[in-house]
């Protein structure tokens, strides 16, 4: 039996407890990280499969560890004497990685299940676990004039196939075992979060990381055309990175939201079409732009409805698409560069 923390420990303040962070190599985790660690907290573990020298940024000072969480044993150790959890780990990508890997992403389940059961017999105080926006029923996502998702509408379920579906059963397993096992469980689902720092080449990027990167090549190359997967229609919201990192500390620290899934994501929508405009205008480039309509783009619509987070944590996301991307956009040019120049940029391992 886990050793359960009174339920009324503030857990935010406590820097003597050890915050454990998985995924801590990827973009999220590795955010969160130096977060906490630039908020004055001194014990971190961060956790990732990856080798220690394909972690997109490590913080000096913090414990790391490279581990394959999909084994229980793994998590027993990530998450000795934790205080806090934060899992972010899962096999995920973009539109392209997601349609093509269901298999790898409905594995991320082995994660989720060890992790939760681990912190629980470790005794932490919370568990924070990153479920996603396709976690939403997709039948209500089939109009580029998206509806705003609001919490309730993952249910009755029609997940996105694969990812989708493993987020919405380990949002489960978090809400059992506060509800049987009293482990305060928090989750928040991510609408596309963008950055500095992010996947950017390789296959896994998301849309603004991956129209960022082509209208460089084309600037670089003089070829001044632009492919998009679909039609360019389909509309989507985008959280920068800074707002996505402050709204888990929230959302963690906040006792109304225990087991109670959360909207972290923006609530400014954008047509992929605008995303390329608003790229290319950074660039000071204008391109041709060709269409592959046969090529993964998800759902034709999908927004944040923000009503609830708003009223909960009186905030929500608002860093203006237009400054995270112009932030994006030259540190993406800049890993582009460096590349070139045979230097040590953000790669996609995993
Ligand atoms: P990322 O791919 O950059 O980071 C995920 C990390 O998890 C990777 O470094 C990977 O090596 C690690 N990982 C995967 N399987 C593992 C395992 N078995 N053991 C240990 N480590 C493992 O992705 P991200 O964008 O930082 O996403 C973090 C979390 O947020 C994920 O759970 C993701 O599903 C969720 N999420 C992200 C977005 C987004 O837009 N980035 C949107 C919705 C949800």
């Amino acid at each position: 039996m886990g050793t359960k923390r009174q339920a009324s420990e503030p857990a935010a303040t406590n820097k003597d407890g050890l915050i454990v962070v998985t995924g801590a190599g990827g973009f999220i985790g590795g955010a969160l990280v130096r977060y906490f660690w630039n908020k004055g907290f001194r014990r971190i573990r961060a956790v990732d499969r990856k080798p220690l020298y394909d972690w997109y940024q490590r913080t000096p000072g913090a414990e790391c560890l490279s581990m394959d969480l999909s084994e229980k044993e793994n998590c027993v150790r990530a998450c000795e004497d934790a205080w806090e959890v934060y899992n972010l780990a899962a096999d995920m990508g973009g539109m392209g990685f997601i349609e093509r890997f269901r298999v790898e992403c409905l594995r991320s389940v082995l994660v989720n299940t060890h992790m939760t059961e681990a912190a629980w017999r470790a005794g932490a105080g919370r568990y924070f676990f990153s479920s996603s926006a396709c976690a939403y029923n997709t039948e209500l996502q089939k109009n580029p004039r998206a509806i705003a998702l609001k919490e309730s509408d993952a249910y009755p379920a029609m997940a996105e196939r694969g990812y989708g579906w493993e987020k919405l059963f380990s949002e489960m397993v978090c809400q059992e075992y506060w509800a049987e096992r009293g482990m305060k469980t928090y989750v928040a689902r991510f609408h596309n979060v963008y950055g500095p720092w992010g996947t950017w080449d390789g296959g896994r990027e998301k849309a603004p990381a991956a129209i960022c990167r082509k209208v460089i090549e084309a600037k670089e190359s003089g070829q001044l055309e632009i492919e998009i997967w679909g039609n360019g229609e389909q509309t989507r919201s985008f959280m920068f990175i800074d707002d996505c990192v402050r709204g888990i500390d929230m959302i963690m620290h906040c006792e109304a939201l225990t087991a109670v899934p959360i909207n972290l994501g923006s609530s400014e929508l954008f047509s992929i079409n605008a995303l390329v405009g608003l790229a290319e205008e950074i660039g000071g480039v204008t391109l041709q732009r060709r269409y592959d309509l046969d090529a993964p783009q998800g759902v034709a619509g999908r927004n944040s409805d923000n009503t609830f987070i708003k009223k909960v944590l009186g905030w929500e996301p608002s860093t203006p698409f237009r400054d995270g991307l112009r932030q994006t956009y030259h540190w993406i040019e800049q890993q582009y560069r460096d590349r070139k120049a045979g230097k040590r940029t953000v790669r996609d391992t995993a």
